[in-house]
């Protein structure tokens, strides 16, 4: 193949170039949908929305309101005295990597995650929202109430694994986060009252985005546009590299094509120069014993062999590649032949 490097970097493009376009519409409707969102304080008024409401629920709406746990809170593992109600352990790992170029370079990657969550709602006064499903949430701003970095202090021996290895630990990092109780959350999402009465706020079913943000909701839909714009951008850098490597690909194609025409031109039109050629230096006035037998006007100028006969003129030799037009023996062999 000789354009595979570049068919390989048009698909390469094209799939970021997708996954660029995908993000970029998916922020494009959540901007759309959370500026349409109705904005609410948590409370009397929401009972009020929902009993208005067809099927009692409505479909996307931003309240505010306090983290309250609805039972025994989760308490920080890393200090005692914060207590919330989505937890998030993530320890990762820190190494010196050797790549296939044979640079060191700085990677990372988690080793472990994990979240763990007790059933809250969003209050204020003596009205409350339950909040289900958090851990669905496009996003899910947390405090991050503890991160620790423990370098490993490597031995000779790590060192020399690691030589040959091509990974040398440089340590671990342990971070927590939490949703901690009492703070001031805007939810955003699908309203409902369940058959005890209970407000809910969860994730809406036709799939527009989750947000449990302690960003205003000016803020979020300004972070939400410039995710909007770089991915704009990005969709364009990659629109622009495609149609470049494309241009480049459709100009090779082309400029081989048209050598490939020339050649095939300039192989007829010489044929062509020596037939004449030919035509111009031959004996008109022949006798029927020396004229071609097959378009009896040129005279006989080829001896086939192994037969020995000498019947063609080199024009017609040229068509005729298999039998002996005289005598059938099939032609192993054609040589031009000289009477004089
Ligand atoms: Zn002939
Ligand atoms: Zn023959």
């Amino acid at each position: 193949m000789d354009y595979l490097g570049e068919i390989i970097a048009v698909g390469i493009d094209s799939v970021i170039f997708g996954i660029c376009l995908k993000q970029f519409f998916h922020c494009k409707n959540a901007v759309a949908a959370v500026k349409d969102a109705e904005f609410h304080e948590v409370g009397p008024q929401l009972g009020n929305l929902v009993n208005e409401s067809v099927d009692n629920k409505v479909g996307y709406v931003a309240i505010r309101g306090i983290v309250k746990p609805l039972g025994k809170p989760l308490t920080s593992i890393n200090n005692k005295r914060i207590t919330g109600v989505v937890q998030k352990l993530k320890i990762k790992e820190h190494v010196v990597a050797r790549t296939t170029a044979g640079f060191w370079s700085d990677q990372e990657r988690t080793v472990h995650k994990v979240f763990n969550t007790v059933p809250f709602a969003l209050e204020h006064g003596p009205y409350s929202v339950e909040i289900l499903e958090p851990l669905s949430a496009d996003i899910l701003d947390m405090d991050v109430v503890s991160n620790t970095f423990e370098p490993t202090v490597p031995s000779f021996a790590d060192h020399l694994w690691g030589f040959f290895t091509g990974v040398r630990q440089r340590g671990l990092q342990s971070t927590e986060e939490l949703l901690r109780e009492g703070a001031l959350i805007t939810g955003i999402g699908e309203l409902s009252r369940t058959k005890s009465k209970t407000l809910t706020l969860q994730p809406p079913l036709n799939g527009t985005p989750f947000y449990l943000t302690s960003m205003s909701v000016s803020s979020l839909l300004k972070k939400l546009d410039d995710r909007k714009k770089t991915y704009r951008l990005l969709c364009f850098m990659f629109g622009a590299i495609g149609l470049l490597i494309g241009g480049i690909l459709f100009r090779r194609y082309w400029k081989d094509r048209t050598e490939q025409r020339l050649a095939e031109e300039l192989r007829q039109s010489l044929a062509a120069s020596r037939k004449e050629g030919r035509q111009r230096v031959r004996d008109t006035d022949l006798r029927e014993d020396q004229m071609c037998v097959v378009c009896r006007s040129n005279p006989r100028e080829i001896i086939l062999l192994p037969c020995g006969h000498v019947c063609l003129c080199e024009d017609c030799a040229e068509n005729i590649t298999n039998d002996c037009p005289v005598c059938r023996a099939p032609i192993s062999q054609k040589a031009a032949a000289y009477i004089s």
